[in-house]
């Protein structure tokens, strides 16, 4: 009998296993491809493997603007791709290490829910008191005319493709649209974006959006918002647009409209687990409608980010293991790698913020171009912004900067201890930084800005 099952190896699911082993728990971890899941092997990590290439030639290109002449830089698909593998080989023999050494029992198969305390893999049956599913989630396509065409692709051939595309177009302008965008671009291929919706990323905060929107414009990144795609044929695209019927043809057309949860390959209905479209409901500590039976990561689908499913991984433990737990999901930092400056954001949006505490609600949003090291780097086009309540607390927090991906931690650690944007104000800030744009937005929302205007 084993204590927990865990069913997937992603940063959800190994992540679990390593702390149950660590509080001595009987820990089986089943997986039916490789450790690491969708984010080692075709999310986060070969994604910014490789748009630090496309960063590095953009900053090749560039240069001669910092008084450095690069006679003409030039890209080798082949060997970008190949230190992203590199990259992805190095840290998957990391986890493979890390469960070995933690010696939890890696059940390598396809697993499936038998009862409520009953796992299958294969022809193993294994009794476990409590199970963790953590089986993420794939890529999704749209319902239209000619998916199967052979120039679609999803991210996971997006990530693994032979030759750099000349000509792409992006269905879905959200996180991974927008990242792809800018890898792409970046590297040479001419890249169309088409987004359902009337903004890009519309899940983030509408000035992110919004300043996403020039520069990606600057790129020659086409954004067409608003649209509709009918049909792909032989790479010819086929879209509504301001009213009209166009078309345009590419290489490739990339698929990015969201993720289907793969609980919908498990028999989640034998065992009553209640979902939605394999999407698992669950509560503050995991737990489904079986009380046996906990769902971690994309597979619950609250956010669909690693460090969310690991958190959340953490959280189930902990709770399995009668400890007091329960995840805090105001604080949970989000970030999308652009290119030039990043996106990151934690907590509420400025909408969100006025429709709950309407005019109470205090906003500083201090640019980077009044930031004396976004200047000397010369990426100076975004801006700090944070947004306070009635109370004084800290609501949200949304950037565009250079290093944004980096800088949201401090304001997830703020927001986490409940600081105040005049205890922000307090802290001594390193200069020159970007992060002095978090004190000069708390200054501003205190009323007494430095080095702006009130
Ligand atoms: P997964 O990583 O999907 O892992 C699930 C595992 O379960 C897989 O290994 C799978 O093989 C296994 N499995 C499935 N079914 C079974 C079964 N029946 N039996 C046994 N094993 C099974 N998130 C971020 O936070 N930051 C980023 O920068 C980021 N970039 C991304 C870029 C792209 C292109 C994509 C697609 C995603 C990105 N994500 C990012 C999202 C991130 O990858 C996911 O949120 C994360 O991987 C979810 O972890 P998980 O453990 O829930 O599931
Ligand atoms: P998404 O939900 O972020 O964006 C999908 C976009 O497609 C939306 O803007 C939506 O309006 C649009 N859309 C939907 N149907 C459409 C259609 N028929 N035509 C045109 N547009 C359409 O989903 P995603 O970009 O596929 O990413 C999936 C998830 O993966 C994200 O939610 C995110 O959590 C995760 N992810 C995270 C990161 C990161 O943390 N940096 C990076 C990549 C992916």
């Amino acid at each position: 009998m084993h204590d927990i099952v865990i069913i997937g190896g992603g940063p959800g699911g190994y992540v679990a296993a390593i702390r149950a082993a660590q509080q001595g728990a009987k820990v089986a971890l089943v997986e039916k491809d490789k450790l690491g899941g969708v984010c080692l092997h075709r999310g986060c990590v070969p994604s910014k493997t490789l748009l630090h290439s496309a960063e590095l030639y953009r900053n090749a290109l560039h240069a001669a603007a910092f008084g450095i002449e690069i006679p003409a830089p030039t890209v080798h698909f082949d060997k970008i791709m190949a230190r992203k593998d590199q990259v992805v080989r190095t840290l998957h023999g990391g986890v493979e290490h890390l469960v070995k050494a933690n010696r939890i029992e890696l059940v390598r198969g396809e697993a499936d829910l038998l009862s409520p305390t009953r796992v299958k893999v294969g022809d193993t049956v294994m009794d476990a008191r409590h199970i963790i599913i953590a089986v993420g989630s794939s890529p999704a396509l749209p319902p239209l005319d000619g998916c199967d065409d052979p120039c679609v692709i999803t991210s996971d051939q997006a990530l693994h493709l032979d030759q750099l595309p000349e000509s792409m177009v992006i269905v879905g302008g959200g996180v991974i649209g927008v990242e792809m965008a800018c890898l792409f671009r970046n590297l040479g291929t001419a890249v169309t974006i088409i987004e359902l919706l009337d903004r890009i990323v519309p899940t983030l905060d509408s000035d992110l959006g919004t300043a996403l929107r020039k520069t990606l414009k600057q790129q020659k990144i086409e954004t067409l918002t608003g649209a509709r795609v009918l049909s792909v044929k032989g790479g010819k695209v086929t879209f509504e647009h301001e009213g009209a019927t166009k078309s345009c043809s590419v290489q490739k057309v990339l698929m990015a409209v969201g993720r289907r949860s793969n609980g919908l390959d498990l028999a989640l209905d034998k065992v009553g687990v209640r979902h939605v479209k394999g999407v698992i409901e669950t509560d503050a500590q995991l737990r489904t409608s079986v009380p046996t039976v906990y769902a971690i990561g994309d597979v619950n689908g609250k956010y669909m980010l690693a460090h969310v499913a690991s958190k959340e991984g953490l959280t189930a433990v902990a709770a399995i293991m009668g400890r007091n737990a329960a995840m805090n999901y105001a604080a949970i930092p989000q970030c999308v790698y652009t290119i030039p400056e990043e996106l990151a954001s934690v907590g509420m949006t400025e909408e969100e913020a006025r429709r709950q505490h309407g005019a109470a609600v205090k906003v500083g949003r201090f640019p980077l171009a009044a930031n004396g090291k976004a200047l000397a780097t010369g990426l100076r086009d975004g801006f700090t912004k944070l947004i306070a309540g009635p109370d004084g607390e800290i609501l949200g927090a949304h950037l565009m900067a250079p290093h944004a991906t980096d800088m949201i931690a401090t304001l997830a650690v703020a927001m986490q201890a409940e600081l105040t944007p005049v205890e922000i104000g307090e802290t001594v800030f390193p200069h020159p930084t970007v992060s002095e744009t978090i004190l000069e937005a708390a200054h501003l929302i205190e009323g007494n800005p430095i080095h702006a205007v009130r």
